[in-house]
């Protein structure tokens, strides 16, 4: 369907593109109208890196607007999991951070695709004790050299969980972008894993999966129709190959 109708006058390859105030994005990408707001009992914390700029594929806003009891901040840096997440945390090993950094679910010796690792990258011992007893999650949203960056600056993140996710499929973006990993995942697809799994709430991730699968959707149009206005996907620094989507 046809959405070049809706632009209003003056509609043309210089029409400058006008951002949805909810989710930041071009309008032509919007899928506000569709979010079904989710209660989630397990607390979700984004951190977005400040130079993670990619407006029209970014999803952290997306989710934050789903999810009941999320926080989503924007910076490279707060003095501890309270501050970050604005109200007291009684018990910060409570909170589970997703960092892959050098871990990979596929070296270590379980059939699970959510796993809670130590310091060194060793498999926890009490795995299922450990997920039960999580309250909150946190995500560092940018690429990976910026998931890198904010997992450096914010001492306070060793006194949280911190989890791998081995996920049974690769990211819905696809060709769109470029991940250095398999196990690489969109903010959105992270959340839905792990709050699913958390909750033992599948319907969680069918809902967060249908906004990203309506946002992809809408950007596969735009692009087809006017592919002079799509603001392109992020370039990938740190994983260069041959072939352009
Ligand atoms: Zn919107």
């Amino acid at each position: 369907m046809s959405r070049q109708s809706e632009d209003g006058p003056g509609t043309g390859a210089a029409a400058p593109m006008s951002d949805c105030p909810r989710c930041h994005k071009p309008l032509q990408l919007c899928v506000c109208d569709s979010i079904k707001p989710i209660e989630n009992r397990v607390s979700l914390l984004i951190l977005q890196h400040p130079q993670e700029q990619d407006r029209a594929l970014g999803t952290a806003r997306l989710t934050a607007m789903h999810l009941t009891n999320a926080v989503l901040k924007i910076g490279l840096s707060w003095p501890s999991l309270s501050k970050a997440l604005g109200r007291p945390v009684a018990n910060p090993s409570r909170w589970a951070v997703l960092y892959l950094g050098s871990a990979k679910v596929a070296d270590l010796d379980t059939k699970s695709d959510i796993v809670a690792i130590d310091r060194k990258g060793e498999i926890e011992d009490n795995q299922r004790a450990i997920l039960k007893d999580i309250e909150g999650i946190v995500l560092l949203d940018g690429t990976w050299s910026q998931a890198k960056a904010l997992w450096w600056r914010n001492a306070w993140m060793l006194k949280c969980q911190r989890v791998i996710l081995g996920p049974p499929r690769p990211s819905r973006y696809g060709k769109l972008r470029r991940e250095p990993r398999r196990d690489g995942l969109s903010t959105i697809e992270a959340a839905a894993m792990m709050l699913s799994s958390l909750e033992r709430r599948p319907d969680i991730a069918e809902t967060l999966h249908a906004s990203f699968e309506r946002m992809l959707t809408k950007y596969g149009e735009f692009q087809n129709e006017q592919p002079e206005l799509v603001p392109k996907p992020r370039p990938k620094r740190d994983f260069r190959r041959r072939r352009r989507a």
